[in-house]
């Protein structure tokens, strides 16, 4: 039987990435979305075009009761769980913090923070050794922006990013012992669409020349990193992170 992997936000840019590439490396892929039924579906299409196999659930991460109907959804489904990426994640238009409300910064932080805790949280409660699981991996989707701040475009993001990675950190130990590793990746400048989210789609071509390498990344560079951390290669790295950012 294929090992299971749920891919959150992956019906697009790097979640998407992510969900193709375990495919190919022989997972059976959860393709959770939010909203974009057409997109998430399209994305399991691909996937079995190629010859692997998945399923899309929406579910809002954000949504403790959907989050438990997601993980149910994968239950009924595959019996199993071994991998998870935590990528949902969400920005909103670029502002600097003293024009930040509170319903602004909460929103981030329900998806980008409380959504990768509820995640974990199951995951934890289906792959850990001491409730009876055989083990498993965690990548959580972080950014470079955890380090390097975001400033005058949006610190709430950066700051959810850096909770992200201490959640990394926190977990791996909490469940070293109990046949799970939890890493994280943090990505530079990708080419997605969530530039657009924050008002400037064209935000890599103003800054990629301050890129090391000079350019920005495709979600494909971010989906190796992961499926790495996710393998059996990686299987002395907890508590760990890879920058994917040309330098950045
Ligand atoms: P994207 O193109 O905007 O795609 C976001 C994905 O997340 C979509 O599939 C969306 O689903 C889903 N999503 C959003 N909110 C959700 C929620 N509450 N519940 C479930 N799914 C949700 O973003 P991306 O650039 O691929 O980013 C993926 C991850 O990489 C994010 O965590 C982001 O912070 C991180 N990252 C990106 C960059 C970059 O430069 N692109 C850099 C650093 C880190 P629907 O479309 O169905 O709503």
């Amino acid at each position: 039987m294929n090992k299971t992997i749920l891919v959150t936000g992956a019906s697009r840019g790097i979640g998407a990435a992510c969900a193709l590439l375990a495919a190919r490396r022989g997972y059976t892929v959860c393709v959770n979305y939010r909203d974009n039924a057409a997109a998430a579906a399209d994305v399991v299409r691909a996937i079995e075009v190629a010859g692997g196999q998945a399923f899309a659930v929406a579910a809002d991460v954000a949504d403790e009761a959907a989050v438990e109907r997601l993980f149910a959804a994968i239950d009924a489904r595959c019996g199993r769980l071994d991998a998870l990426v935590n990528n949902a994640g969400i920005l909103a238009r670029q502002a600097r913090v003293e024009q930040m409300d509170a319903a602004r910064i909460q929103r981030i932080l329900a998806t980008n923070v409380t959504g990768s805790f509820l995640c974990a949280r199951e995951a934890v409660r289906r792959m850990s050794t001491r409730h009876g699981g055989t083990g498993g991996a965690i990548v959580n989707v972080s950014s470079r922006a955890a380090v390097l701040g975001s400033a005058n475009e949006y610190v709430d993001y950066a700051a959810s990013k850096a909770a992200v990675d201490a959640l990394t950190i926190g977990l791996a130990k909490e469940v070293a012992q109990e046949g799970i590793r939890v890493n994280g990746v943090r990505p530079g400048l990708i080419d997605t669409e969530m530039h657009a989210s924050g008002g400037e789609p064209g935000r890599i071509a103003r800054l990629q020349s301050s890129v090391p390498m000079a350019r920005g990344g495709t979600a494909g560079e971010v989906a190796a990193a992961v499926l790495w951390l996710l393998s059996a290669e990686a299987s002395y790295a907890t508590g760990t992170f890879i920058d994917v950012s040309g330098g950045r």
